[in-house]
């Protein structure tokens, strides 16, 4: 069985894995993969609202496509890109279209969580919203996993002492990634099976049955 890598910038090819490359459609001298499985969003650190209809508009055309998994990574950022308010309008239109094409989110998120949690809440969504590379307190953590969101682990496990290291031993609702850092999703299920002392084998086989409840592409 493959392992599974909901998030990555990396274009490695590998038999052994089966990873979600994360695109931004904010590039308009993009080409997207043909065939492999791939999330386009929106970046909160390039998406501006100056061009954001243009930008829209192509994204709604790309998550047409049947190997486009995810919509994201999408979301908000306190330190970076536009104020707030306008990224929390970039990401609530990204939402609905997620909700139309019926695909879950991917989801970045830094400083804003009171913010993502609001936005959940007022769009009932109803598609998965996967937060990518958690890496805060567990108490956080465990707040987001109540509030119905899914959360995805990455190098942030490799240090036995982190929230999420913290969390991912009292949780099995979680996928796992490599982002842009350059471990391997070899090593971080590694690091997953070990703090919670099972097989990665298992670990494989439960991520792989969530993916595909997850994803109804
Ligand atoms: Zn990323």
């Amino acid at each position: 069985m493959q392992f599974f890598n909901i998030h990555t910038h990396h274009s490695l090819k590998s038999e052994n894995v089966l990873s979600i490359q994360s695109f931004s459609l904010t590039n308009d001298s993009l080409v997207l993969p043909p065939d492999d499985a791939v999330s386009v969003g929106l970046h909160p650190w390039y998406a501006n609202m100056e061009r954001f209809d243009a930008d829209f508009e192509r994204l709604s055309e790309a998550t047409q496509r049947p190997n486009v998994k995810m919509i994201g990574e999408c979301g908000l950022d306190r330190l970076k890109g536009e104020p707030l308010p306008d990224q929390i309008l970039m990401l609530e239109k990204q939402i609905v279209l997620a909700e139309r094409v019926r695909k879950p989110l991917i989801l970045h998120c830094v400083r804003a969580f009171p913010e993502l949690m609001a936005v959940k809440d007022k769009m009932k969504v109803n598609v998965p919203m996967i937060i990518h590379g958690f890496n805060k307190h567990e108490e956080l953590g465990r707040q987001l996993l109540d509030k119905g969101f899914v959360l995805s682990f990455g190098a942030a496990i490799l240090k036995a002492d982190s929230g999420a290291s913290k969390l991912i031993q009292s949780t099995d609702n979680f996928f796992l990634e490599t982002d842009d850092s350059d471990v391997t999703i070899e090593e971080i299920y590694e690091a997953a099976a070990n703090l919670k002392k099972c097989y990665v084998g298992d670990l494989k086989a439960r991520i792989f049955a969530d993916w595909k409840k997850l994803a109804y592409v």
